[in-house]
């Protein structure tokens, strides 16, 4: 395969907005590849060049070609026919590679001005990319990993999750091409982290049993994700964006070392408590990551305490193994000291109590997870469901739609909004239908009528008024609402009708309750 073949094609993928032509163009031209050539296609079509040696090290990976040495490539001028193979190019930039010492830095100099002498304007165009890691926007690897499995004619999942265990384009190639046992073979290895397994929202305890049958329910500690990867003495900790947080954290590393098992992956949260066993706040956790060393005053006042909630290796994997077996392997091998509190059950009121229970003791809420599911890195999907406290906030009603259906006739979902102090002027947070009896939309239909500005085809604008205590989940960012900001899983608790509008809670007070948005 030639050079330019790919250089055209990234051209035409950056070209097309639409994911799967994309995609068809990416697959296409891996499918062309020889196994080889997939090789070097792939992560160059990802944006990355990979060394061929597999031992080779992130930096003795590195090409050594700093932005000043590529603008200068600039005023090479282009060859007017393409020549270079894929495989020519990927040996090229490996000696680069290799190049060390005295001297080298000009023989690099030399060695770049005849590869990009060698390439047509659109080759070079594509190589300037390619090295100076331009091409490697969005979710490019996804589509890639995605395409990939498209040309060989596999379950894209069967693909990512080899991608996600292995960590290298490269490898994922090869593999991809002797076929989907060898893909479904990789497994996680100690001291490379895997992207943790997400959770979505639930609306409440009763939702979510609903949706999961009998779960499996653990108290949400507002900590920090911390992955453990231990072989006897050897402890290193991952972040949530897999950062290596080891050295900042020595006590967890200690904790850690205690436990008796030899090779093991887990899963949980490092947090930071009062002497009372309450726990600080998010921010206060936070100030023990995000630096290199630990500072020895902050690990004698903020000390950490970690509790797994998974544990996804134990001399050998059990990521594709169930929760219910994942969560006995960590009994097994974890002082109940380490873990989250957690129960099982079908019930919602256990649930409730359970949540209860975990606020009280001043947790964020709880986890709802299936007991079957397998550990799903990276994923966001509906095996864990987070189950929070409802907030409530005291806002104004904007407009109304009319319902259908049973509430035809009746104004039914609410514009929700609060004032801007900065303007006087009220924003719109979100709507809901939700929480409102027949008597109570009965009477709302004639308040919003009596107050009445405006009106379309489906909405009733009113003076903002009304004043209605709603409850909701979370603050969410919201590109659609003219703050940024929308309410998730909102509902009526009430109207208040004791306080006047200039009493409703303003947008700053929103705004407070979603500090990172
Ligand atoms: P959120 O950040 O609100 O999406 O919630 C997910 C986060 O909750 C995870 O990334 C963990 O850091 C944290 N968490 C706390 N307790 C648990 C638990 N028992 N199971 C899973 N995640 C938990």
């Amino acid at each position: 395969m030639q050079l330019s073949r790919l250089a055209q094609v990234s051209q035409r993928v950056a070209e097309t907005r639409k994911r799967n032509q994309k995609l068809d163009l990416l697959a296409s031209v891996l499918a062309e590849a020889g196994d080889r050539e997939l090789e070097v296609a792939v992560p160059w079509l990802a944006g990355v060049t990979l060394p061929a040696r597999v031992d080779a090290d992130q930096t003795s990976g590195k090409l050594g070609v700093g932005p000043k040495l590529l603008f200068e490539q600039g005023a090479v001028p282009p060859a007017s026919q393409s020549q270079l193979s894929l495989l020519d190019v990927d040996q090229r930039l490996d000696q680069l590679r290799d190049l060390q010492g005295k001297g080298s830095s000009n023989i690099r100099a030399k060695m770049l001005g005849e590869l990009f002498a060698s390439c047509t304007a659109e080759e070079q165009r594509f190589l300037r990319g390619l090295i100076s890691g331009e091409l490697r926007q969005g979710a490019l690897e996804s589509l890639v990993v995605d395409a990939l499995a498209r040309s060989a004619k596999l379950e894209p999942s069967v693909v990512r999750r080899a991608q996600m265990l292995l960590g290298d384009l490269r490898q994922l190639a090869r593999l991809t091409r002797e076929g989907e046992a060898a893909l479904r073979a990789v497994q996680i290895q100690l001291y490379r982290p895997v992207l943790p397994m997400l959770a979505s929202p639930a609306e409440n305890a009763s939702v979510a049993l609903g949706h999961l049958g009998e779960a499996l329910l653990e108290w949400k500690l507002d900590g920090a994700r911390v992955q453990v990867h231990k072989r006897g003495d050897d402890v290193r900790i991952y972040s949530r964006l897999l950062n290596e947080v080891t050295d900042a954290l020595p006590e967890v590393v200690s904790q850690a070392r205690a436990l008796p098992a030899h090779e093991l992956v887990l899963d949980g949260e490092a947090i930071a408590m009062r002497k009372d066993g309450t726990p600080l706040p998010f921010q206060v956790t936070m100030k023990r990551f995000g630096r290199k060393r630990a500072d020895p005053r902050l690990t004698e006042t903020l000390p950490l305490s970690s509790f797994f909630f998974d544990c996804l290796y134990a001399d050998g994997s059990l990521l594709d193994a169930p929760t219910s077996e994942r969560v006995n392997a960590l009994r097994e091998l974890i002082p109940e000291s380490n873990r989250v509190p957690s129960t099982q059950t079908t019930d919602p009121r256990v649930a409730g109590d359970f949540l209860r229970r975990a606020l009280e003791a001043g947790h964020e809420g709880v986890m709802a997870k299936s007991l079957d599911a397998t550990y799903e890195a990276g994923r966001r999907g509906q095996s864990w469901l987070k189950l929070k406290q409802a907030h409530t906030l005291d806002l104004l009603v904007l407009a109304a739609e009319w319902g259908s259906g049973r509430r035809k006739g009746w104004l039914s979902n609410l514009h929700l909004g609060a004032v801007d102090p900065s303007s006087g002027q009220p924003v719109m947070l979100g709507k809901t239908f939700k929480g409102l009896s027949d008597r109570l939309l009965k009477w709302q239909t004639e308040a919003l009528l009596a107050r009445e500005i405006d009106r379309d085809r489906h909405t009733v604008y009113v003076r903002p008024e009304l004043v209605v205590e709603i409850a909701f989940s979370d603050v969410q960012r919201s590109p659609q609402y003219p703050a940024g900001l929308a309410l998730r899983f909102a509902r009526v608790k009430r109207y208040r009708e004791d306080k006047p509008p200039t009493e409703a809670d303003t947008l700053d007070r929103v705004r407070a309750l979603a500090p990172d948005i």
